[in-house]
């Protein structure tokens, strides 16, 4: 049962304006059997209807009845969403639950007014976040705070639990800076190593180029090692997965277009990705550009060159020697890789190259970090107990680290594990495989 939503509206007045309301077909598709309610992170830790899947899509189904109007509980019933797409993965009857979510946010952002706060915060987020020219400039203040120890004085003075809510998230989740790679600038051609098999493009991302360079500079090693001539055009600006999150379609629009414009001339078979989330957004752009009849086409060509840098891996095969690495690792799949892209397999076959390694499976492999794109930063709460709940589920294994791919997640369960006071390296798997084809330690993991 639906509790009381606020204030039911009258007179059944339009809720939603015509560019592109949640769609009838995609709300029909849903019969209602609830095999998708425990797969869901909200409804995991509340029980709540109105925060399953099934429950949303009753909102919405609400909403277009008139039944109800976009108040501040309705609406807070979607922002809690993740967009995890877990009850995709689970839903018996094909739901695009994602395609809902995403109208949804566009809706939202254009008929309810926030409250001061979050309206500030959401757009501070959205201009540092998805401008990396931005990001580096914060570099130079955030370095020197780590490094004259200014950080960790803090957190021992509890200093930063006086930080509003928002900016202590984003504190906590401030990776380590010290990293010789960590926002360096990749040559715009990395040749291969022996007989070319594949040119290659790489998306280097947002906050990934900028706070995880070194995860960028791992793959184009690894890609390289493995006969791949990969190119990396400067400069590349945001691929508009986090204006998405954010309901901002407009923006998102002019990330695709401009990444789109900018990677055609390329003479490449593929686009490489290694972030979970931005893979996602990219293999997407032909949805997302479906009514632009200069791009439509060009959109859907560049999707279908777009692979998770696990997938050219599979499809290569081995050919650089590994070193062994003996260490036991626990796998956490990205939502974005193992619901959105469907791809559970590949990176586990990659890691399984690395002579001595023991993968470890984690129980409720499928549920959310709380990461999340930018959720972290603007429902810290809820991605607090489910990044807590992941720790948990970790530290109840032997793991000696762990691996994901996707920077969202490894700067929450790297500041989730801290906090629980079991600081695990958390790596992209890249860097694992690159430390064992080089032959090199691993960067911040067990020597
Ligand atoms: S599993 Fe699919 S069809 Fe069933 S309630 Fe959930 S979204 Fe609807
Ligand atoms: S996207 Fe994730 S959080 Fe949102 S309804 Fe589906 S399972 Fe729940």
């Amino acid at each position: 049962m639906m509790e009381q939503l606020a204030t039911p509206v009258t007179g059944n007045p339009k809720i939603f304006d015509d560019y592109h309301p949640p769609a009838a077909e995609l709300l029909n598709a849903c019969v209602h059997c609830g095999f998708c309610l425990q797969t869901c992170p909200t409804y995991t830790l509340w029980g709540k209807e109105q925060d399953s899947p099934r429950g949303r899509i009753q909102l919405i189904n609400m909403a277009i009845e008139g039944e109800v109007g976009l108040t501040e509980l309705y609406v807070s019933h979607f922002d809690h969403c993740l967009g995890c797409l877990a009850c995709v993965s689970a839903c018996p009857s094909g739901v695009k639950y994602g395609k809902l979510i995403e109208a949804m946010r566009g809706q939202v952002e254009r008929h309810y007014l926030r409250p001061l706060h979050q309206r500030v915060l959401r757009r501070m987020v959205a201009a540092v976040f998805s401008r990396p020219a931005r990001m580096r400039k914060l570099m130079a203040p955030l370095r020197a705070y780590q490094r004259l120890g200014l950080q960790r004085l803090a957190r021992a003075l509890g200093l930063t639990a006086l930080l509003p809510r928002s900016l202590r998230a984003m504190e906590q989740l401030l990776p380590d800076l010290s990293h010789r790679e960590t926002s360096a600038v990749l040559p715009s051609r990395i040749a291969p190593q022996g007989e070319k098999r594949r040119s290659v493009v790489l998306l280097t991302g947002c906050v990934q180029s900028v706070f995880m360079g070194q995860v960028n500079a791992a793959t184009a090693r690894v890609l390289a090692a493995e006969g791949c001539e990969v190119l990396v055009p400067p400069e590349q600006g945001c691929c508009g997965a986090l204006m998405m999150d954010l309901g901002q379609e407009q923006e998102a629009l002019d990330s695709a277009r401009r990444l789109i414009d900018q990677f055609a001339p390329l003479a490449v078979d593929t686009i490489v990705l290694n972030a979970a989330g931005c893979g996602a957004a990219l293999k997407d752009y032909g949805y997302l550009l479906r009514d632009d009849p200069q791009y439509r086409d060009r959109a859907i060509a560049f999707s279908a060159k777009c692979k998770d840098v696990s997938e050219v891996l599979a499809e290569l095969k081995p050919r650089a020697p590994r070193h062994p690495i003996a260490l036991r690792v626990a796998f956490h799949d990205p939502c974005h890789l193992q619901h959105a892209q469907g791809l559970r397999e590949q990176p586990r076959a990659m890691l399984r190259t690395i002579p001595g390694l023991e993968l470890l499976e984690l129980s409720e492999g499928a549920l959310c970090c709380g990461s999340a794109g930018l959720y972290g930063l603007v429902q810290q709460e809820t991605a607090h107990q489910l990044g807590q709940r992941k720790a948990e589920r970790i530290i109840a294994t032997p793991a000696q680290a762990v691996a994901t791919g996707n920077p969202g997640c490894q700067l929450q369960l790297r500041a989730m594990l801290n906090e629980a006071g079991h600081p695990l390296p958390v790596m992209h798997y890249m860097e694992l495989l690159d430390a064992s084809i080089s032959g090199t330690h691993l960067p911040g993991g067990p020597a």
